[in-house]
C-alpha cells in the first residue's frame, strides 16, 4: 500500500491539507503512530508536521505561557519557563518513556487524554 506524506509549513497550508484530505491522519513525533502502523493500523495519508515551526517552543508574553502542540516532551521538562511556573507538568512529563522517546515525542498527545477524560469520554478514535 503507498502512503501518500504530506508535510506543510504553514498553518494555512495545514488547513488546506485537511479540507482537502478528510482522511489524513496528523504525523507529529510519531511515537504512537509507528506504533499503531506495527499493529496494522495503516493510514493513507500522513500529514508530517516537523516543519511547522508555529506549532513549536515555548514562550512567555506578559504573564502567560504559550505551548506549541508540536513541542517535545523533553523541551517542556527541561524548559527553565516551565520548570519555574509549571513543575508538576515539568517532572510529569520527565517521567514518560524513555529520554529517546521523550526528545521525539510531543505534549499534544497528552492533551488530548485530558480532553477526552475531562469530556467524560474514554474511548479514543
Ligand atoms: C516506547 C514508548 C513508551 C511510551 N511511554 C509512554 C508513557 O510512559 N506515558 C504516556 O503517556 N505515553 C507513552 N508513550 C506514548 C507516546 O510517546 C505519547 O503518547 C506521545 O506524547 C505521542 O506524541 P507523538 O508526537 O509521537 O504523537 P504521534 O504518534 O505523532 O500522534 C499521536 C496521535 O495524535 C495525533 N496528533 C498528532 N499531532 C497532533 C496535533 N497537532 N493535533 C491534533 N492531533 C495530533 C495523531 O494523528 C495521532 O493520532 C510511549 C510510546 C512509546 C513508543
Amino acid at each position: 500500500m503507498d502512503i501518500k506524506l504530506i508535510r506543510p509549513l504553514t498553518l494555512n497550508e495545514l488547513w488546506d491539507t485537511l479540507y482537502s484530505h478528510t482522511d489524513a491522519r496528523l504525523y507529529a513525533g510519531g511515537t504512537d503512530v509507528l506504533v499503531k502502523a506495527r499493529q496494522g493500523v495503516l493510514y493513507n495519508t500522513l500529514v508530517c508536521l516537523d516543519g511547522m515551526s508555529g506549532l513549536m517552543g515555548i514562550h512567555e508574553h506578559q504573564g502567560e505561557i504559550y505551548m506549541g502542540a508540536c513541542t517535545t516532551l523533553a523541551e517542556i521538562a527541561s524548559n527553565p519557563t516551565i520548570r519555574r511556573w509549571l513543575p508538576l507538568l515539568a517532572s510529569s512529563v520527565a517521567t514518560i518513556g524513555s529520554p529517546l522517546i521523550r526528545n521525539t515525542a510531543t505534549i499534544v498527545i497528552a492533551v488530548r487524554w485530558l480532553a477526552i477524560y475531562s469530556s467524560g469520554s474514554c474511548s479514543e478514535k
